[in-house]
């Protein structure tokens, strides 16, 4: 199959080309033919599946009719909501690009910045409209944006922004579009709450599934550390200077994690940089392209911070802490080992994240090979105790059992008595 396969007109066909992709990918080859035939679609896909294109191409071959109007009187006519201001700005440099031959334009919006220069840009009249859910109802608020020419809405990482508590912020947006346009919704997986949640909103979608969790994780070699939590940052040292080489995204449960680390990483003379929720939104963007930019070869994030970001050529990633949804877990791992490259997963549980590594197991149907050669391995004393404690709660459990039965044997004997 080749774009040309995909009915999209010669000026997306040559930014195509320059961007040297030889093949669509899965959901593009699902998706486009889908959008192109103005269906509402609902696709499960994650960052690094090729799934901004695979919106962005077909909106702009639908958009391609009018798109000599003159700038002054643009309305805007597709609208692509994403939860992270990073997310929208890679939407957006990626419209951008695909755009090149054609005379629409796009522009993004998200808040942590000043709104003027926004607004400045958004009366100059754009066809594209990319924000974060807050700062377009702002701009709604000032009557800068209207939304009643929408005719494409695209809700990107739908779990994330539901996740975040975007759900009535989307639907303020929803009802601010017209009731009659195109949805597109994606979600990088499609927890009970999104399916809801989709349904309610979109008529008649189609369906696009593209990854499996399988799939998303047998291209990582995945790798399990039981280690006692003092001495986490001790094996993180250990491996850097011993084993891990190249480009390392390591993820931390917190802001204060993400910071002590960086702190002591930065002491023992690593690169690195740091990504979460409560730095500035240029910090943030510049941590980002040094990472990128091959400035440094560690980036420290948290689990909201880093999601949807594009990093390529990405060889390690590090679950200092272990998530405690593992889907999140999923979604870590699956962001080395793309495009066919190597990647390998690094994760260290301490006695009290075993549960996690439990749950985790369980979704991704295997077990996570435990490096046990280390170290920092847990001493048989600690095991020891883990184990005690285990046969502890459990003749616990046993004991409560075996009282809840006397009691109710005794309760059905004083009952007989009553009879
Ligand atoms: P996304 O899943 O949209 O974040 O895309 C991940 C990366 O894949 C981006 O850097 C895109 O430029 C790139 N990409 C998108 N489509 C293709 C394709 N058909 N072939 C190669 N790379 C692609």
């Amino acid at each position: 199959m080749h774009f040309s396969d995909l009915n999209l007109n010669k000026p997306l066909l040559k930014a195509i080309f320059e961007k040297n992709y030889e093949t669509p990918t899965k959901v593009q080859i699902q998706t486009i033919p889908l959008v192109l035939a103005k269906k509402n679609v609902i696709a499960s896909a994650q960052t690094g599946t090729g799934k901004t294109a695979a919106f962005a191409l077909p909106i702009l071959q639908l958009l391609f009719h009018q798109q000599d109007t003159n700038k002054e009187q643009k309305k805007i006519r597709a609208l692509i909501v994403s939860p992270t201001r990073e997310l929208a700005v890679q939407i957006n440099e990626e419209f951008t690009d695909y755009s090149k031959y054609t005379k629409l334009s796009s522009t993004v919006v998200y808040g942590g910045i000043s709104i003027d220069a926004q607004k400045k840009v958004l009366k100059k009249g754009i066809d594209i409209l990319i924000a974060t859910p807050g700062r377009l109802l702002d701009l709604c608020k000032q009557e800068i944006v209207d939304l009643s020419t929408i005719e494409i809405l695209v809700l990107d990482e739908a779990d994330l922004m539901l996740d975040m508590g975007f759900i009535d912020d989307i639907k303020k947006i929803d009802l601010l579009c017209p009731t009659q346009k195109q949805i597109l919704l994606f979600s990088a997986t499609m927890p009970s709450k999104v399916v809801h949640f989709a349904k309610n909103l979109l008529s008649n979608p189609e369906i696009v599934e593209v990854i499996s969790r399988k799939s998303e994780t047998t291209k990582v070699k995945e790798l399990l550390y039981y280690v006692p939590k003092p001495n986490k940052i001790e094996l993180c040292l250990h491996l850097l200077r011993n084993t891990i080489k190249g480009n390392i995204l390591i993820f931390r449960r917190t802001r204060n994690g993400v910071d002590n680390l960086e702190q002591t990483l930065l002491k023992n003379g690593f690169k690195v940089e740091t990504l979460h929720g409560e730095k500035s939104q240029n910090l943030r963007q510049n941590a980002l392209s040094k990472f990128k930019n091959n400035e440094v070869n560690i980036l420290i994030a948290t689990d909201v911070a880093s999601r949807g970001i594009d990093i390529e050529d990405l060889d390690v990633v590090i679950n200092f802490d272990l998530p405690n949804i593992s889907e999140t877990y999923v979604h870590r791992i699956g962001r080395t080992a793309r495009a066919g490259k190597k990647g390998t997963s690094y994760s260290f549980c301490s006695l009290d994240e075993k549960k996690y590594v439990v749950a985790i197991q369980k979704t991704i149907k295997k077990a996570i090979p435990v490096v046990e050669d280390h170290p920092y391995a847990l001493k048989r004393k600690e095991k020891a105790i883990d184990s005690n404690k285990k046969k502890n709660t459990k003749q616990k459990n046993s004991n409560t059992k075996h009282k809840k039965s006397r009691k109710s044997l005794a309760s059905k004997k004083n009952k007989k008595r009553w009879y």
